[in-house]
């Protein structure tokens, strides 16, 4: 079932999208090389009961999933692009992180995600995680009352096509709102002009992640943790966005902050 928000209900949600901005910027300014996954867990930890919050991670259980996650944060390195379980791993010069974050501040979610290198970076990495940002920069500016899921999806996948990028649209956005996982689903790639029509209120969570070579997933040993089927890295953006008459509003929102 689709939900739409009132305006003021919108702005009720400000403050989890304030939050989940501005821990990301804090937990990404925190990272290097060297630091532990476990210690990025323990300080989101740390961030969400000091503000109050909830996480959205650590009970979630769904049917795919073999234990509750356990975690507060997602820590995808390399060739994990999703649903990376923290564990005891000391980053290396050059990783690639993706750090996905989603809490409720007042009884309503925010989800967003980033993605960085500590240390010496790749040039390709860099280019993969400047090509889901400005993928999510289309699916924002498309993200519009009038247009439709799939102007959103068609909009992610022109960007990742001109780089010649394949796309996996089993995992996509969502919607969001009391809870992390809510419909439409909105997948990464699609049809312009199809879909459910985007209505103001509808609050989602956008997010495009590619993979170098491939748009291939395996599972983990962990239940949890997503990688490439044949090791090659990936980048994730996301935000939370609420499509309104004025158009899109991110809540999760990092500029202000001064931090991508
Ligand atoms: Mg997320």
């Amino acid at each position: 079932m689709i939900e739409l928000r009132t305006p003021a209900e919108i702005e009720q949600m400000r403050p989890a999208g304030r939050f989940v901005a501005e821990s990301l910027a804090t937990l990404r300014e925190e990272t290097k090389v060297g630091t532990n996954l476990l210690a990025i867990d323990r300080r989101a930890h740390e961030l969400i009961r000091r503000a109050g919050a909830e996480s959205c991670y650590i009970d979630y259980h769904p049917s795919f999933g073999a234990s509750p996650f356990g975690k507060v944060i997602c820590t995808s390195i390399n060739d994990a692009v999703l649903h990376g379980l923290p564990h005891d791993y000391a980053l290396r010069d050059g990783d690639l992180v993706t750090l996905d974050f989603a809490v409720a501040v007042d009884g309503w979610v925010a989800d967003s995600a980033v993605s960085f290198v500590v240390g010496t970076p790749r040039d390709e990495d860099l280019a993969l995680i400047e090509t889901t940002q400005r993928a999510l920069d289309a699916a924002i500016a498309a993200a519009t009352v009038g247009n439709r899921v799939g102007d959103i999806s068609a909009a992610i996948a022109a960007v990742a096509r001109a780089e010649g990028l394949s796309i996996n649209t089993d995992f996509g956005g969502h919607g969001v709102g009391r809870t992390m996982h809510g419909d439409p689903h909105v997948p990464n790639d699609g049809r312009p002009g199809r879909g459910y029509p985007l209505k103001p209120g509808l609050v989602v969570a956008l997010e495009p992640w590619f993979l170098h070579t491939t748009d291939e997933l395996v599972t983990d040993p962990d239940g949890w943790t997503l990688r490439s089927a044949d090791g090659s890295r990936g980048a994730h953006s996301e935000h939370t966005v609420a499509i309104t008459e004025d158009g899109p509003i991110v809540l999760t929102d990092r500029s202000f902050l001064g931090v991508a």
